[in-house]
């Protein structure tokens, strides 16, 4: 029997009584993918992400039946409603011959572990140009991500680009940009973005006002669409505007402030969407920023 024929997600569906966004966090899958899920119910969170290997290898874990049990189990039994899976950091769609080989064969990996898990979304950084010219590696992005997408037509997993920062060449510094990949693409329905709102700050969008927020939806929903938006990433960020800077602080503590978090958690275009925390674990940790996006949202 196919994973999802016997899996499904009734009984933890939201009510139409529950918040609007899903705030969540990255949470460490060590001692087994179920302990991840065990760790966001301790936090009260609606939503996870989590790594399903080791982020900086390219040998991705093949998932036993007892793993994926577990996990399905922990699942039903938490307060975890969407879960997403970042893939590795390795992977690099717009590479050169060998890495790009190795790349598609990686994601290939990440959405087959995804579908196992029942997991519906997995976030990908688009890849870096590495000194070639910045159009070639978009098409050999979009040529890879072709090849994916026509492999795993059988097991559909959203893909999530991620909006980056934009240091030493990386694709994917605008939303227009992503809207281009996935225009080239037919617009298949596998295809979202994540924006990342410490990245965009990164790459020169100020965020930081009711009217700069608002132009970002506006670009999102012009060049890729509010349903395409799969997940959302927070972090406040060390570096300033348009700095390319990817540092990640916690929320209200860096160069971004509280603002446009609470825009965010609380705007009702993306209700039921992931808001997945990535600030560092120090400090006030995964509780304090939490606590602060609950306090925003308005429960
Ligand atoms: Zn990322
Ligand atoms: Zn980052």
């Amino acid at each position: 029997m196919e994973f999802a024929e016997w899996y499904t997600r009734e009984g933890c569906g939201l009510s139409a009584d529950e918040p609007m966004s899903l705030i969540g966090t990255h949470l460490s899958v060590s001692g087994g993918l179920h302990r991840a899920v065990e760790r966001a119910s301790l936090l009260e969170v609606e939503a996870m992400q989590i790594f399903t290997g080791n982020p900086l290898q390219w040998r991705g874990r093949s998932l036993s039946l007892a793993d994926v049990d577990s996990f399905r189990r922990a699942l039903l039994n938490s307060s975890v409603k969407s879960v997403v899976v970042h893939s590795s950091y390795l992977i690099n769609l717009a590479g050169e011959d060998g890495v790009r080989r190795k790349s598609i064969d990686a994601m290939t990996g990440e959405i087959e572990r995804c579908y196992q898990l029942g997991v519906d979304s997995v976030v990908l950084h688009p890849g870096s140009s590495t000194g070639r010219d910045r159009g070639e590696a978009i098409g050999q992005l979009i040529l890879s991500l072709g090849e994916v997408l026509a492999r795993t037509e059988k097991n559909p997993v959203r893909i999530l680009l991620e909006t980056m920062a934009g240091a030493g060449g990386t694709l994917g510094v605008s939303i227009e940009e992503l809207g281009y990949v996935i225009d080239a693409l037919g617009w298949n329905d596998c295809l979202g973005i994540c924006a990342d709102i410490c990245h965009l700050f990164g790459a020169g969008v100020d965020v930081r006002s009711d009217g700069g927020y608002e132009r970002l939806v506006a670009s999102i929903e012009k060049h890729v669409g509010i349903s395409r938006v799969g997940c959302f990433h927070l972090s406040d960020n060390k570096g300033p505007r348009g700095s390319n800077v990817d540092r990640h602080e916690h929320l209200g503590q860096g160069e971004i402030g509280i603002i446009p978090f609470g825009m965010v958690v609380s705007d009702e275009r993306f209700e039921k969407t992931p808001c997945i925390l990535e600030t560092p674990k120090d400090g006030i940790g995964d509780e304090g920023n939490i606590a602060l996006l609950k306090k925003m949202r308005g429960a």
